[in-house]
């Protein structure tokens, strides 16, 4: 090597903290792109998938009629529907049948939406909420209670 090549070499490690310290000063004056989450949340695709929710009419009757259609479709076998019958003292949804047990096991879906397509109702459907940590396996068995959204009818 050199004596020109040596110099060469001594002025890029001279050179290089400058060189760091020049990119770190541009990019303090560039605008903040730090989203305040969770106060502020990016928006999502539209067609996000993530937490599920079961669907109500307007007038506040169950869209699900327990026909258990998405759990054949659901390729996790992540789906555990029980029905029960309608009466008219028990009426949950404008069907024969509605579910009486809805459960999803979060650890196993893999958010493809087979459910929401096998749906005849569209009763279940996957919604764009990310926030699906839990600090136990048992919570994370998403049962009807926790997924079935208000009832429009009710204050
Ligand atoms: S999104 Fe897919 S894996 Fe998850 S419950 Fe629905 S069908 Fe099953
Ligand atoms: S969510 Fe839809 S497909 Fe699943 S049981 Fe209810 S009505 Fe049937």
């Amino acid at each position: 090597m050199s004596l020109m090549d040596d110099i060469r070499a001594l002025a890029g490690e001279v050179k290089a903290p400058f060189t760091g310290l020049h990119i770190t000063q541009h990019a303090s004056h560039q605008d903040r792109v730090t989203i305040q989450y969770p106060d502020v949340r990016r928006p999502m695709p539209s067609r996000s998938r993530w937490r599920h929710v079961l669907n109500r009419y307007e007038n506040g009757l169950e869209k699900c009629i327990g026909c258990s259609l998405c759990a054949g479709a659901c390729p996790a076998n992540a789906i555990l529907v029980i029905a029960a019958e309608n009466t008219e003292e028990n009426r949950r949804s404008p069907g024969e049948r509605y579910a009486q047990t809805y459960e999803i096991n979060m650890m196993r879906c893999i958010f493809c939406g087979y459910c929401e397509e096998a749906c005849p109702t569209q009763a279940i459907q996957l919604k764009d909420i990310c926030e699906l940590a839990e600090d136990s396996r048992a919570a994370t068995i998403y049962t009807k209670d926790m997924m079935l959204v208000p009832d429009p009818t009710r204050p």
